[in-house]
């Protein structure tokens, strides 16, 4: 296929240029035999958007419900950050077929018993009226509170032969305050301890980890037992008998995950829940926001665009972190695409366009950089080389 005036983003802006799509890869070398050309009559092409956590995929009803939502998007790629394969395998394989969007399933989601995601899963549970045990929620992650728990699961961990293993940390610095506190029964996190023997564990065995953070102790403890991802930049919400403060990533904290090229997924906008909940928090929220992203990318700590928004996509996230003004809306777009699929495939070649590279791109006909809800309304997108359904 060939794709011919076209505006293609080259990392800073949308440049004319013209590019063939052979066996599902970019290539500016004209094949021997074209079978379709494309006129993009100066539309605007983007590398393919891929959201770094989500949880719309983890099971199968959701996923069924999500798919054509997300591809509708832009976004082929997701990262489906607290699942376990015994939950997803049942439907897991259809989404490897293109036309579907391509997910990354973490392996393992490990927290306390008392942990989260237990908490959010009874609450909604009771919201829809069907009752649930604190055993059945059990089932759909990974609980452990003890190394030598960590011990017994071990074996039948490495028989998923992980490649991305989750672990929830919450509020480290208050944990023994917490393990007092009713109140936070199903929203805690692990012991450091054990969290950081797993870490220790899943290198060992060729797994990436990705920590679930809250407060900024929660970051640097991440940092220090050695995770790879950090699953949320600290502030998305202010937690009870808490400030502000307690969300400033510190200067250490910072300067050695710099040093460690520690990936930290943005979710900036998760932070809208939290301040529908604390209206008269949400100024304060936002500046954290502003002053952490800002020190990190001043840092040069690798970002990841993730929205954890399961009714949205990473559209939702990538407005806004544009309406923080914490960066141009090049870099933006760069970070939301070649950034991203670095931090999350760092194995392939996606989300720019070079001699290659994943042929998944989007057509847009209004220039993001001008108008960012242009993202919201695609003109065609490709996938793997592979044209869907224009509207
Ligand atoms: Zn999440």
């Amino acid at each position: 296929m060939a794709f011919e005036n076209g505006r293609w983003f080259d990392g800073e802006r949308f440049t004319l240029d013209k590019f063939y799509v052979v066996d599902g890869r970019m290539t500016r070398n004209k094949p021997e035999h074209v079978g379709a050309t494309f006129d993009l009559q100066g539309r605007y092409v983007l590398p393919g958007l891929i959201d770094a956590h989500n949880h719309n995929f983890q099971n199968g009803p959701f996923a069924a419900f999500s798919n054509q939502r997300t591809l509708k998007a832009g976004v082929y790629h997701s990262v489906q950050m607290c699942s376990r394969p015994d939950q997803t395998m049942a439907f897991a394989g259809f989404l490897q077929n293109p036309g579907n969007v391509e997910v990354l399933f973490t392996d393992a989601c490990f927290s306390g018993s008392d942990g989260h995601p237990l908490g959010i899963a009874l609450a909604s549970s009771v919201q829809m009226g069907e009752e649930i045990s604190v055993e059945e929620v059990q089932q759909t992650y990974d609980p452990v509170d003890t190394v030598e728990e960590l011990d017994a699961l071990w074996p039948a961990l490495l028989e998923r032969t992980p490649r991305l293993i989750k672990v929830i940390l919450i509020n480290s610095e208050r944990r023994a305050f917490e393990l007092q506190d009713q109140s936070t029964f199903g929203y805690r996190g692990l012991d450091p301890a054990v969290a950081r023997e797993i870490v220790r564990r899943a290198h060992h065995a060729g797994a990436r980890v990705a920590a679930h953070v809250d407060s900024a102790a929660d970051f640097a403890l991440a940092v220090d037992i050695g995770a790879d991802i950090i699953a949320h930049l600290p502030g998305y919400r202010i937690a009870e008998n808490m400030t502000a403060e307690d969300y400033r990533i510190s200067d250490a904290a910072l300067k050695a995950a710099a040093d460690r090229k520690t990936i930290v997924i943005t979710t900036a906008g998760a932070a809208r829940h939290a301040t529908q909940r604390r209206p008269e928090r949400a100024e304060a929220l936002k500046a954290m926001q502003i002053e952490n992203l800002t020190r990190l990318i001043a840092a040069g700590v690798p970002l990841a665009m993730g929205s954890d928004e399961v009714m949205g996509s990473v559209v939702d996230e990538i407005v806004y972190v544009d309406a923080l003004g914490v960066m141009p809306r090049e870099q933006l777009l760069q970070l939301s695409t070649a950034g991203t699929a670095r931090a999350m495939f760092p194995d392939r070649i996606m989300g720019k366009f070079v001699e290659g590279a994943e042929a998944t791109f989007n057509v847009y006909s209004v220039n993001p950089l001008e108008d960012l809800n242009a993202l919201r309304s695609i003109y065609f997108g490709v996938q793997s080389g592979t044209v869907l359904a224009s509207r």
